[in-house]
């Protein structure tokens, strides 16, 4: 079926690569991707041998109309390095062009490393905010983190292992000092799951810089434990003693 089809690879390990979105590899006219040398070894494993061509979001943007005339009669599969596309990589000007242009878009749902962490944490899964990458210079991280330090959410960033310590030490103190959980490698043969306080995680990370992928979930900004019913009674019976 001619088309856009949204292709979620795994994040790091091959057998999480769903058989429909095999299949979809498999079939696809065409498949745009990120890097092709990355891509050429899931396709392998998928046993796909369809044309990949390079898509950025800041591809010229004759890429991008020439990708969306095809969809109108030809399949076009849109696949990441890793995980599902659109998430912090390329693919939402695709999705926005082929919507105005009124092409029919499916996704192939799958893995992303914002979930993944996510469920790992142990921190609250009711509300939470995916924030991606922060800004590598301090006083836009400040500003960034300054915007979401009032949200009773839980927090998903992506980080690289070398700015991990010093990223973590900003968030405690723009943040304040949260729960938070460190995963890295998910999926992958050393995976692992640290949690703390974002200033223990900090000191833990300060003088061996982790290697790997990873994913920094910081828990909602503290509350008071909620009041029960006795303790409004004792509260009110207190104020009614020191009354005059
Ligand atoms: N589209 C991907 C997704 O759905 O997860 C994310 C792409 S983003 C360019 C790459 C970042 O995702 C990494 O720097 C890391 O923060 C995170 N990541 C990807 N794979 C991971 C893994 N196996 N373990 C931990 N983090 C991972």
């Amino acid at each position: 079926e001619p088309g856009l089809y949204i292709v979620a690879g795994p994040i790091g390990n091959l057998g999480d690569l769903s058989p429909r979105a095999a299949e979809v590899l498999r079939l696809a006219d065409v498949i745009a991707v990120e890097d092709t040398r990355v891509s050429a070894r899931l396709l392998r494993h998928a046993g796909s041998d369809r044309p990949m061509i390079p898509y950025h979001d800041h591809s010229a943007e004759g890429v991008r109309a020439r990708l969306i005339e095809r969809m109108a009669g030809e399949s076009v599969a849109l696949l990441s390095d890793a995980g599902t596309p659109l998430i912090s990589d390329p693919g939402y000007k695709l999705v926005r062009d082929a919507r105005a242009a009124g092409r029919t878009i499916t996704t192939l749902p799958g893995p992303s490393a914002a979930i993944a962490a996510l469920t790992l944490s142990g921190l609250p899964t009711d509300r939470f905010l995916f924030i991606g990458f922060l800004p590598a210079k301090q006083k836009a991280r400040a500003d960034a983190l300054g915007e979401v330090a009032a949200l009773r959410a839980t927090l998903i960033f992506y980080e690289s292992g070398p700015r991990l310590s010093e990223s973590l030490a900003a968030m405690a103190e723009h943040l304040g000092d949260r729960d938070a959980a460190v995963s890295r490698e998910i999926s992958k043969a050393f995976e692992e799951t640290r949690t703390g306080t974002l200033s223990e995680l900090s000191a833990r990370y300060a003088d061996a810089t982790p290697k790997g992928e990873i994913v920094v979930i910081v828990g909602p900004p503290g509350e008071a434990p909620p009041a029960s019913a006795d303790d409004a009674d004792a509260a009110l019976l207190e104020a009614m003693q020191r009354l005059p």
